[in-house]
Order: C-alpha cells, then structure tokens, then sequence
C-alpha cells in the first residue's frame, strides 16, 4: 500500500461484534474474562486496549514500522525511550531541540546519572567527537524546532552505526510527520512523534508514539509501556485515528502554504532571516529536498527590529494566525520561543543557538495561501 491507502485503511478492520466501519471507542478499563487467564486477549487497558490497537497498528504502518507503542504525551514517548538506558550511559543529541526534550533531559535524567552532549549535528561529523563507549543513543530532531536546521539522517545513522552497530538512533519526526520524513528508512531504529502535532491535527489531543522495525526493541519498549503505564485513553486514540486519515491532504496543504508564505516574505525589509528548508538559500535545501517530500508548514523568522516587545507588537497585529504554543493543527499560529514554548533553556543557552527574542515561529494552517501571506504581511507593516 502507498501512503495515502494506508492512512485511511492500515490497522483498521470492521468492528467484530457490529461491522461498525469506524473503530469503535472501547472506553473500558477491564475486560469479563469466562475463568481465570481465559479471555479474547485482553485483559486490562494499560495493557491491550481494541481502540489503541487500531490507532498503534496503522502508526506502525505510516513509518514503514512494524510496532508501534502510543504514550499519554510525546515527552512521555521520550521518558519511555529513554527508560532503555542505565546510569553511565550517554546520549549524543541534536543542540537545537524541543524545549521539554532539553528539559527531561537535563532537568530529570541527568539526575539519574544519564549523561546528554548537545551537537550541532547540521554537519553529521560534529557526532564523531561525541562517541565513545558509553554512547547508547543518538537522538536527532529534524527540522529543528525553532530554527528549522536539517540533519542528514543518514548520515548521522551512518555514523553511528559505524561506531556500534547496537548504538540507537532515535528520531524526533515530529516537524515533519511520517508523510514527509520517513525515518526508518534512512537508517534510524526508533521514530519518535508528538502525535499532539500534525498527526492528530486538529489541536484535540496529548499524545506521542514511538515506531520501530525491530523485534527485540518493540518487546523492549512494549514492557516499559505495560511497566510504567503512560497509555493514552481510548477516547483520544479514537480521535487520532480519524486524524491520520487526512494527514497527508493536510501535509499536502501545509507545505504548500508555508512554502508560498516563505517565498513572500523572504527577503521584506523588516525582516533579518527567514528560516525555511523549502527556501534554496536555506543552508540545508539539499539535504532537506533529498529526506523530505515536501518541506512543512513550520516557518520561523528573526524581526530585524530586535528587542521583546517589537516581537509582541508584531504578534498581537495578527488577526488569522492566533498566539498558542502548539503547531500542526489546521489553523495557523503564531508563537514567541523565547518566552513561551523554550522558555525553559536558559537565556544564555537560547541566545547561543539562536533563539533571540526577536525570533517568531509560525505554524502555518491549510487556511487559504492568500489570507495567511496577507495577514502576515499587514502585521510586520
Ligand atoms: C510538542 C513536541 C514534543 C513534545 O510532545 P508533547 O505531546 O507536547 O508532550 C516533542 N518534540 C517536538 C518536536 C514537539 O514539537
């Protein structure tokens, strides 16, 4: 099956009992057994639920996978993963990161002894200085939230195989959603989303996944879900499944509009950078045209006018894109990283990669091309 088939039908079967076309929401937390341990196969819902079933056997299928593990949150997703590793071990990661990744990593598990070198990974040879025999895991987000930098995950996979061929490469794929960026593929072991995002789509849901093709790693990562018990309620899966039908339409619409929103506003007197992968004066067009289909509906960009409150101004100008932290929803939003969604790094660390308080970053909707560069455009006049 090509993609859009498997977004609408992998892991969805008509409901036994009924025939019910859609995927019944089984909100229940146990299941009648007829004696003691004889059952259909379900038990408890931290355990085996029919609706999350559903929604984790079509994930699986979207990132070329074959298991998929959802969690209450996409930090949740991370905690489980990073559940594999013991003290002393260490993890090479992408410096320019999510936030609440930067802060679980090193606001919890460094507590328990888990130590995290932050690379700038846009050149995949910056990784080399990192590995050594405590390295477990490298941990690549692309594009980068907020400064949409590309990693060559090949590359950085590559590397790291060479390294050790046990050695784990994770994917954060959020930014671009399994329609445009199949990681797996390219040689990652775990694919990671905040389904929150594009998956869901519509702004309705918490929730993340992890996606993998090997056995042993899914046995692993299915008993630190049992064990620990972050499971998304049936309720939510049920609305993520009838999100993933639509992903690619939705992807579809967003890269289309964040690339002509791009291209309009690339080179405006008021502003100084404009960060893109779609744009081909972004550093890392190439790579980004090679891994991605089309380049996301995430724009950031720096005012030339520096300073907080010129950022505030230019925010509370919008009338369509609406201030909220969040992205990947169908309606468009504007967000300030620097005091909202990476306020938790400090100022130092921010300035050092980047994200000045002059930086904006857009989640670009599917709302009309013409609306969304108009509403831009009068707000930075
Ligand atoms: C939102 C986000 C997360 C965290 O996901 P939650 O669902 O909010 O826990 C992780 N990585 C990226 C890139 C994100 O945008």
């Amino acid at each position: 099956m090509k993609f859009a088939t498997k977004a609408v039908h992998a892991g969805v079967e008509p409901d036994p009992v009924t025939g019910a076309i859609m995927t019944p929401i089984y909100q229940t937390s146990t299941f009648v057994q007829e004696g003691p341990g004889i059952h259909k196969g379900f038990e408890y819902s931290r355990a085996q639920n029919p609706t999350r079933f559903a929604l984790e056997a079509s994930l699986a299928a979207l990132e070329n996978g074959t298991h998929a593990y959802t969690f209450g949150s996409g930090l949740a997703a991370i905690d489980a993963l990073m559940k594999l590793l013991k003290p002393g071990d260490e993890v090479v990661c992408t410096n320019d990161l999510y936030g609440g990744s930067y802060r679980l990593f090193t606001k919890i598990y460094e507590n328990f002894g888990l130590k995290f070198h932050f690379v700038d990974m846009t050149t995949a040879e910056n990784i080399k200085p990192f590995l050594n025999a405590k390295t477990k895991m490298v941990w690549i987000e692309t594009p980068t939230n907020p400064l949409m930098r590309i990693v060559d995950i090949k590359a950085v996979s590559d590397i790291a195989k060479a390294h050790h061929k046990e050695l784990l490469v994770g994917v954060d794929n959020t930014f671009a959603s399994p329609y445009l960026q199949q990681p797996l593929d390219l040689g990652a072991d775990v694919v990671m989303h905040s389904i929150t995002k594009y998956l869901g789509g519509h702004s309705d849901v918490i929730m993340g996944a992890l996606m993998m093709k090997d056995a042993k790693l899914a046995e692993q990562l299915k008993f630190i879900q049992f064990a620990c018990g972050a499971v998304p309620g049936p309720q939510d899966c049920f609305l993520v499944l009838r999100g993933v039908k639509t992903l690619h339409l939705r992807m579809d619409a967003h890269g289309r509009n964040a690339a002509a929103l791009a291209k309009a506003i690339e080179k405006h007197p008021k502003l100084a950078e404009v960060f893109y992968p779609g744009l081909e004066s972004h550093p890392s067009y190439q790579i980004a045209k090679q891994q991605m289909r089309n380049f996301g509906g995430m724009i950031s960009f720096r005012l030339a006018e520096e300073g907080i409150e010129a950022a505030a101004r230019f925010m509370k100008r919008l009338q369509l894109f609406a201030i909220a932290e969040s992205l990947g929803g169908v309606e468009s939003l504007c967000n300030h990283p620097a005091s909202m969604t990476h306020a938790s790094i400090p100022k130092p660390e921010r300035e050092k990669i980047g994200i000045t308080d002059s930086l904006i970053r857009l989640s670009v909707g599917i709302e009309d091309t013409d609306d969304l560069i108009q509403d831009i455009l009068q707000a930075l006049d």
